[in-house]
């Protein structure tokens, strides 16, 4: 599903944030990405989810060698393939639950009635059904990354990238989302999720470990 093969990253400036990674991810994985700050998980996370590229070497996604696709391209290999879970949630402010997550269906091109139905689906899936027409400033901090996951996931790609999703949360919320993350992937979606939380990651099937760009175990 994901191949990296041989990938650096060097960052304007010099800084050489992955040397050398490669490393296969299979369809329907579950893995954990840990390492410490700096370690170079989330450059790892913006080249798997095509939002960045690499320096050297070939990031393949779904067959696509993402060096051979255009802008236009890319944006249609994300927008269909994968979904984006971030820390800090990412929710429009003053806009609904139910129309935040219908905004992640913005680019299949369908119809607001239709957009809104399957919103609502997919927050009836993360136990959120009586919180449709909350305002993120009216959800806790673990019901906003509910909603997060209920957008990335709308549009039902096979790849979920979750960068630090627990990291905002307490022990309990966090605790919940990585449930529903493990639902997800018992679903038949691909879950890749970045921590530095060696506990959450050794929780979960596989860890690629990092340090200073480099997969340190696999
Ligand atoms: P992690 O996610 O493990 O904390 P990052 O991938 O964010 O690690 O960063 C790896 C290294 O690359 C760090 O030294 C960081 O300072 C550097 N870095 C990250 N993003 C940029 C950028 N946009 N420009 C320059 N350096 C960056």
């Amino acid at each position: 599903m994901i191949r990296l093969t041989d990938v650096s990253k060097v960052y304007p400036g010099g800084v050489a944030a992955l040397r050398g990674v490669s490393l296969d991810i299979g369809e329907r994985e579950l893995i954990a990405i840990v390492g410490p700050s700096g370690s170079g998980k989330s450059t790892m996370l913006h080249l798997i989810g095509t939002l960045d590229v690499p320096s050297a070497g070939q990031v393949t996604i779904d067959g696509h060698d993402v060096s051979r696709l255009s802008d236009r391209q890319l944006s249609a290999l994300r927008a269909r393939r994968i979904g984006f879970v971030f820390q800090q949630f990412h929710l429009a402010p003053g806009v609904s639950a139910l129309d935040n997550v219908a905004d992640g269906l913005l680019y299949a091109g369908a119809a607001l009635a239709d957009r809104r139905r399957r919103a609502a689906e997919a927050l009836d899936r993360v136990g959120l059904a009586h919180r449709l027409d909350h305002e993120p400033h009216e959800l806790s901090g673990g019901e906003r990354q509910r909603v997060a996951i209920a957008r990335a996931v709308v549009g039902e790609p096979p790849v979920l990238l979750a960068d630090e999703p627990t990291g905002n949360l307490d022990s309990a919320a966090g605790a919940g989302v990585l449930a529903l993350l493990r639902d997800l992937h018992a679903a038949g979606t691909t879950v890749v999720v970045i921590t530095h939380d060696r506990e959450i990651a050794g929780g979960l099937p596989r860890q690629v470990r990092m340090r200073d760009g480099e997969v340190v175990a696999a």
